[in-house]
């Protein structure tokens, strides 16, 4: 007798066909696609995977798609790209079990607490004080360019917990509740009229250290594990060809330009196909990173994959702006409908688009620092002058 192994297109056939993605509450369907592995099939079994492959997720993402199945990452991209990796990577069972299935649903949204006023790209020589009593810790600090801490139920945060060793082994990680005392949360603006991010405040609040996220003075390693997926997950998704911004920008040249057989729109139709091209390049890259990379921390092939992602969409919203013509100057409602936003991903309007897309040289690392990692972690080139690397935090100065 022979036993019939159930394949990945299995288990997806058997979960749509009981739980149609059309008809099923969004919250029900995630939980379901959560408890049958389905959720991120590179995790382990029990944490929402099957033990597969990064590959295999990239499978399962984009069947699912292709159903139009609901997902929680457009809401709680912060939780689903770059807290559940690290959750997995560093936490107890406990906080797995009580974190990740919320999370995957979207009923707790997530933030990440990294970047202060005076630590961006150098987020480790951070401020925040974390000081020990007894079973809870103590949180004192600034944090800014909070996405989505407005509507987050808890963030990630790391903070000093020793200022006498040097910056990057005196951080330790924890899982906050963004509602407990102490805690305050101010929105910041964008260019765009919204306000995906908040400067974040702490006074006083308590964490129990069972809400520590790893040891005492690695919050180091844990924030890597969280820098790392951030940057697959902005910019190295493999999504279906021909969508996103290139889409849009294919569907306004075939409103606008393609009944135009005039030397100008010869010129823009040769300028689309080059954007074409150099977007399939990255999504066919992406692609085959995805194959190569296992289960855990990505590599530096991450922030190669985000510096193209940011360059490549920063002109591709460009040129969607081009295209609309006169109209793409027509963005002027904006502060007027001045508000916190529910999401931080851009969808819609180009004319807004092309302006969220300024942030990505920015968020997740600058293009410069992806440079910096690129020379020195693939190229091996030599490292910058490093002089506070094994002095003190508290001995270093700083204004
Ligand atoms: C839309 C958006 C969302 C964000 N969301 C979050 C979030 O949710 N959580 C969070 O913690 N942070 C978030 N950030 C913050 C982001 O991570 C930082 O802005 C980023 O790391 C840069 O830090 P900084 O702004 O302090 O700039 P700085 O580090 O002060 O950099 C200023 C300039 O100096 C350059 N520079 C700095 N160091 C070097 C170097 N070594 N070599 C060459 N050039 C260098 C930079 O490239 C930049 O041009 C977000 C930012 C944006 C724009």
């Amino acid at each position: 007798m022979t036993t019939k192994v159930a394949t990945l297109d299995d288990l997806i056939d058997d979960f749509v066909e009981s739980y149609p993605p059309s008809s099923t509450d969004p919250v029900v369907f995630l939980g379901e696609q959560f408890d049958r592995g389905l959720a991120w099939v590179h995790f382990p079994v029990g944490n929402g995977g099957l033990g597969l492959s990064p590959a295999d997720q990239v499978h399962a993402l984009s069947r699912l798609a292709t159903l139009h199945a609901p997902t929680a990452v457009m809401r709680n991209v912060i939780g689903y790209g770059m807290v559940a990796p690290t959750l997995v990577t560093h936490g107890t069972e406990e906080q797995k079990a009580r974190f990740l299935r919320p999370l995957f649903t979207g009923e707790e949204i997530w933030c990440q607490l990294f970047s202060e006023p005076g630590s961006g790209s150098d987020v480790a020589s951070l401020s925040t004080r974390a000081e020990r009593d007894g079973d809870e810790w103590l949180l004192n600090g600034q944090k800014v360019w909070t996405t989505l801490a407005h509507i987050a139920a808890f963030g990630l945060i790391i903070a000093r917990s020793n200022p006498d060793v040097p910056k990057h082994k005196g951080i330790t990680a924890f899982l906050v509740d963004m509602h407990a005392p102490g805690v305050e949360v101010l929105p910041l603006y964008q260019v765009t009229g919204e306000a995906e991010f908040n400067e974040c405040f702490f006074t006083d609040v308590r964490v129990p250290d069972s809400r520590r996220l790893g040891d005492v003075g690695e919050g180091w390693g844990v924030s890597i594990t969280t820098l790392m997926n951030e940057r697959v997950s902005i910019g190295g998704t493999v999504p279906p060809r021909s969508s996103g911004l290139i889409g849009e920008a294919l569907k306004i040249w075939q409103q606008r330009w393609a009944s135009r057989t005039d030397a100008h729109a010869i010129a823009v139709r040769s300028e689309l196909m080059a954007a074409w091209v150099r977007n399939e390049v990255g999504r066919l890259t992406n692609w085959r990173a995805s194959d190569l990379r296992r289960a855990g921390t990505p590599g530096p092939e991450g922030s190669v994959a985000k510096l193209a992602f940011a360059e490549e969409n920063q002109r591709t919203s460009e040129l969607c702006v081009n295209l609309l013509g006169s109209e793409g100057m027509l963005y002027g409602s904006t502060y007027p409908q001045i508000r916190p936003s529910e999401s931080a991903m851009t969808g819609g309007d180009m004319r807004k688009a092309f302006l969220r897309m300024r942030a990505n040289s920015i968020e997740g690392g600058t293009s410069e620092v992806m440079r910096n990692i690129l020379g020195e972690r693939v190229l091996g080139l030599a490292g910058e002058p490093r002089n506070d690397k094994d002095v003190a935090w508290k001995d270093v100065p700083r204004s």
